[in-house]
């Protein structure tokens, strides 16, 4: 019999999960509630509703340990899911490693990462509820281009606040965002209150996400037929994006293994989560002891070098105050290549597990990144995004621990996305011109003393 290099292990599409993990219900310590940008107090579902529909307000602070999928999401789904996880036999040759690694690939929906996850659910929530137009911030380009596919589906407008970096560097991730009907602008423009001021200050800015959430809130906020989507850091988009970690469960089970190590890249931390935190469920019922790593950028290294506090989730103070790791609403991080993850906060779920010592973090230099992203293509001929390097470099990472320790412990990683669209950044790179950059301590500082005090 033929032994295969790289095994891929398929789930049939009749095992599309039926329903969302909800972390919220196992946690043995409640999250922070969300409060009021102007009182301080904590907001109710009412606070929300100009910017969100009901169904997915109700979903951000639901204590059910399961929530169904509805059956147009996972007929949506079924174009890509399940998803597959694939074991890297010639990576773990490369290393010569006594680990094995997994990883599971959402790099083949068709905007190439796992942000259509709770695109799809979003879009269908609002069309239900009569939303007319969605408006959205993106960074690399991910979250616009699966917002707007998600909108072309389901019948909606689509407007996308496009980070400037991001803009200018992914010129074709903004034609895939067109091509799917939607209008791009970046940001800071000047057609928000937030953008105008904000270019009066920095005219020649690389804008951030916290900029273009705020630009996005503050067209939702003041148009009736307009909501706001988020692609990551709400507890309803953490929850849709839990299907990874559910299917992975199943896969790993044909596969006769069991994860000893999950690793996943952090921006907002909403991939990392899906893999993660029905693992997490688990590990809180003493039914797993893996260990859990977040990897981050050490340009924007929230969960490693931010504070623990109640802050602002943009740069205009539009949105709630969550309690989450922060490095400052005002920080403007380096214009690395994994634009995705260039967000001064983080899931306030992902936080308090943090906090909770239920997960560790870590972070990466940009070039040691891409470093580990081009030892993987080499191996198993996929490119992953500029962010997935990220973690590639956190699974590589802990592969020579093993080695080293003379360890033979399992590893499964999420590998979020390609970088089909970020060759830009594959080229700059082989080409020796890009730069780690320093740990922004500075400014990091200085964005961090303005943090809002909460008593
Ligand atoms: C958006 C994105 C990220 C960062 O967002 P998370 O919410 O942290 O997942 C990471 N990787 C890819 C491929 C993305 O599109």
């Amino acid at each position: 019999m033929l032994r295969m290099e790289t095994i891929q292990y398929n789930l049939p599409q009749n095992r599309i999960p039926r329903a969302w993990y909800n972390l919220a219900a196992d946690l043995p310590k409640p999250l922070a509630p969300p409060l009021h940008p102007g009182t301080l107090q904590p907001i109710g579902p009412d606070d929300l509703t100009p910017l969100f529909p009901m169904a997915l307000i109700l979903q951000e602070v639901s204590q059910e340990r399961e929530i169904e999928i509805p059956d147009p999401v996972r007929q949506v789904y079924a174009q890509w899911r399940p998803s597959p996880l694939f074991r890297a036999r010639r990576l773990e040759k490369a290393l010569d490693t006594p680990a094995k690694i997994y990883y599971k690939y959402e790099g083949v929906s068709p905007a190439g990462s796992h942000k259509p996850n709770t695109a799809v659910a979003q879009a269908y929530y609002n069309k239900i509820e009569g939303t007319k137009r969605l408006c959205t911030e993106t960074g690399a380009g991910q979250w616009g281009s699966a917002l707007a596919m998600a909108c072309a589906f389901f019948g909606l407008e689509c407007k996308v606040y496009m980070v400037r970096v991001s803009y200018d560097q992914k010129p074709y991730r903004r034609a895939l965002m067109e091509a799917f009907g939607a209008s791009v602008t970046a940001s800071p423009s000047v057609e928000t209150e937030c953008g105008r001021a904000i270019l009066a200050e920095f005219p020649h800015t690389n804008g951030s996400l916290g900029i273009a959430i705020s630009e996005a809130v503050e067209v939702a906020a003041k148009d009736p037929n307009t909501k706001y989507a988020l692609g990551s850091v709400l507890n309803h988009v953490l929850l849709h994006q839990t299907v990874i970690g559910l299917e992975a469960m199943e896969q790993m089970a044909l596969a006769g293994d069991e994860p000893d190590v999950l690793v996943g890249c952090t921006g907002g931390g909403s991939n990392f989560a899906g893999l993660v935190f029905p693992y997490l469920g688990k590990k809180i019922k003493g039914e797993t002891s893996a260990r859990v790593v977040a990897v981050e950028p050490a340009a924007c290294p929230s969960l490693t070098k931010g504070h623990f506090a109640y802050d602002f989730g943009d740069t205009g103070h539009l949105t709630p105050l969550v309690k989450m790791h922060t490095l400052g609403s005002t920080f403007i991080p380096p214009g690395i290549h994994a634009g995705g993850l260039r967000y001064h906060g983080m899931a306030p779920l992902v936080s308090h597990a943090r906090d909770l010592g239920l997960i560790e973090a870590t972070s990466v230099q940009q070039l040691d990144a891409f470093a580990a992203g081009i030892q993987f293509a080499r191996a198993e001929g996929i490119i992953p995004a500029p962010e997935a390097n990220h973690a590639v470099a956190g699974a590589i990472a802990e592969a020579l621990k093993c080695k080293a320790e003379g360890q033979g412990r399992t590893i499964l990683f999420n590998l979020c996305g390609h970088g089909h669209f970020d060759m830009q950044s594959y080229i700059n790179y082989q080409a020796g011109l890009l730069e780690n950059y320093d740990y922004p301590a500075e400014e990091i500082a200085m964005a961090l003393a303005g943090l809002p005090a909460v008593g």
